[in-house]
């Protein structure tokens, strides 16, 4: 792992580059997300200066700490954490663009409530879970259309697409599977034609598994550890509920 965040980032940029040749699909078709959870603002700050445009945080305490710092440049800014509902109000404090994790009815109301308080809308992906994992959050597929249908009646919230963290193997079938079973909801739901419903984003991909993720469609990556480095913080912070 190479230290310096620019070559980092040039790097990763040229690996969607060349899964985006094989694909067939144009460069411009897949936006970069950076993961910054553990990373500091300072390096937050050279992945910005380098470039990047876009990044994410999992936890609502990580955008209140970094929030400040990181105003000194222009960026948007998405959630990809596990949302507990008693947080949305601090959330919403933090200029959010996109939800891309909201897999339950109970906190798109929520949010939808606050945002009708504020006055604004706020984008949103509908997290899946793929790779059937107990771990792991998202809405289960079969689920996945009728929460959709749901949360498309509250007027705040405007569904943008999918989102999934594919299944943690080598064997890069089962991972694909994953995405592919994000992509063919994504048809599914577009077939469905429900107003206001807009099915362009896949986010889907991570350090590790970002080329599979392009060739099956994806328009968002989200790269954290090829960026920054190994986290210290196991993910299962993160992604496990009790945490
Ligand atoms: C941490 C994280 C990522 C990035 O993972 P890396 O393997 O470090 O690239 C992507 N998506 C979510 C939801 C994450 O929590």
């Amino acid at each position: 792992m190479n230290n310096d965040i620019r070559t980092n980032i040039e790097s990763i940029l040229n690996r969607i580059a060349c899964a985006c040749d094989r694909a067939g699909r144009s460069q411009n078709e897949v936006q970069l997300l950076l993961a910054t959870k553990t990373v500091s603002e300072a390096r937050i700050l050279m992945a910005l200066n380098a470039g990047c445009t876009l990044i994410a945080e999992n936890r609502v305490q990580e955008l209140k700490e970094k929030h400040h710092a990181l105003s000194a440049i222009a960026h948007t800014r998405h959630f990809i954490g596990h949302l507990q509902t008693n947080k949305v109000k601090e959330l919403l404090k933090y200029d959010v663009a996109c939800l891309q994790s909201l897999d339950r009815l109970e906190l798109a109301q929520k949010l939808d409530e606050r945002l009708a308080t504020a006055g604004r809308t706020m984008d949103v992906l509908i997290q899946v879970n793929t790779s059937n994992e107990k771990s792991k959050f998202g809405v289960q597929p079969k689920r996945a259309l009728e929460l959709v249908n749901d949360v498309a009646q509250l007027k705040q919230l405007k569904i943008r697409g999918l989102m999934t963290i594919g299944v943690f193997s080598s064997d890069a079938h089962q991972v694909r599977q994953c995405f592919r079973l994000l992509k063919s909801l994504q048809e599914t739901i577009r077939q469905a034609g429900i107003q206001g419903v807009v099915m362009k984003e896949l986010s889907m991909g991570m350090s590790g598994d970002l080329e599979i993720a392009v060739e099956e469609g994806a328009t968002i990556v989200r790269v954290g550890t090829a960026v920054f480095g190994k986290r210290t913080t196991e993910d299962s912070y993160y992604w496990n509920e009790n945490k």
